[in-house]
């Protein structure tokens, strides 16, 4: 890696949220979505996030874009802390970071025209006259793959492919360094999927982006990602750069999530865990190492102790008793 400042650095990031308990919220509990979590992303780089449902990926994502206000944790963006900072100086930063949801069709206005929607951003931040602003939307269409006279279209008259691609378009208008992808292609047809993937890696190296690439599918990361995190239960279990991860994945968990995933490394086909049960609740995490109820190779040591992310010098880095770094 070079010398230059990570694009977006993510330190302690924790998100507990208080749940349940009667009236007056007596006997509320901690729910620990994101429970330590940090890494960072160069630029034109992509981090994939992968783990199984409700482990905390989409807060991550969330606390990072400040959409909810972490409990603790840092996070700087280019280089300048923007955790603490007032909504007007967010507002500022939030140019340069930007998000694309699972679920475009949610996310857009159904009463705005598809030409609208991409504009909207440009008119909110009043950057440029009007023309200028149909300008960029027409370049953000064609750079998108969308078709000029669909800029008259409303959301419902889009592919799902063609709505993620809209989003996209309306994510790139005010020229960020930053895009987090919460599951951006977990909704569409594997073949769509390709596409968008591809889309998103050309448009990577045309404009520098850095990508938070959230999966709950290793497979669809390892076209696309540069390194890989893999979470469990709120935290960073491993992360690698994309090879390492794919052919010698340490964590009994990545080990898991690759066996069920059809990947392209021969050598990852070796490993036979099979993942058994429901993801513990973060209400009431397991002690010791979070997976220990569900790892096949816990031993005592697992129930009692937590173990940390240690990274090696090629910044494989591991949270497991039994399989830290030896280097
Ligand atoms: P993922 O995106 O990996 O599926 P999420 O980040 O959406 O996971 O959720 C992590 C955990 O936090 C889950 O247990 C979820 O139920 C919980 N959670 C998410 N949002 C909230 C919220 N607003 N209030 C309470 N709990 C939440
Ligand atoms: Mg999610």
């Amino acid at each position: 890696m070079n010398a230059e400042p990570p694009v977006l650095q993510v330190r302690d990031l924790v998100k507990h949220y208080s749940v349940g308990g009667g009236f007056f919220g007596r006997g509320r509990k901690q729910l620990r979505a994101v429970d330590g979590v940090s890494f960072s992303i160069g630029q034109g780089e992509t981090l994939g996030l992968v783990g199984e449902s409700g482990c905390g990926k989409s807060t991550v994502g969330k606390a990072v874009l400040r959409l909810v206000e972490p409990t603790s944790g840092h996070v700087s963006l280019e280089g300048e802390e923007i955790t603490g900072l007032g909504s007007a100086a967010l507002l500022e930063r939030r140019k340069r970071m930007q998000v694309i949801f699972q679920d475009p069709y949610s996310s857009l206005n159904p009463r705005m025209t598809a030409g609208e929607i991409v504009q909207e951003p440009l008119i909110n931040f009043g950057i440029g006259s009007r023309a200028e602003q149909r300008d960029r939307v027409a370049m953000l269409f064609a750079r998108v793959g969308l078709r000029p006279d669909q800029r008259a279209n409303y959301p419902h008259e889009f592919s799902g492919g063609q709505r993620q691609r809209l989003g996209i378009a309306r994510a790139l208008a005010l020229g960020p360094s930053v895009i987090i992808g919460d599951e951006p292609v977990s909704a569409l047809d594997v073949s769509v999927q390709a596409q968008v993937i591809n889309l998103m890696m050309d448009l990577q190296q045309e404009f520098g982006l850095s990508y938070l690439f959230v999966a709950h599918d290793l497979g669809v990361v390892e076209h696309i990602s540069h390194r890989v995190a893999v979470m469990y239960l709120g935290k960073i279990v491993e992360i690698a750069a994309r090879a390492a991860l794919f052919e010698t994945p340490r964590h009994p968990y990545t080990e898991a999530l690759l066996a069920a995933v059809p990947v392209s490394h021969p050598r990852a086909r070796r490993a036979r865990t099979v993942l058994t049960g429901d993801v513990p609740s973060p209400i009431n995490p397991p002690p010791g190492c979070r997976f220990h109820t569900r790892c096949p190779i816990a031993v005592a040591r697992c129930r009692q102790e937590e173990p940390a992310l240690v990274l090696d010098a090629s910044g494989h880095g591991v949270a497991c008793h039994l399989r830290a770094a030896t280097a």
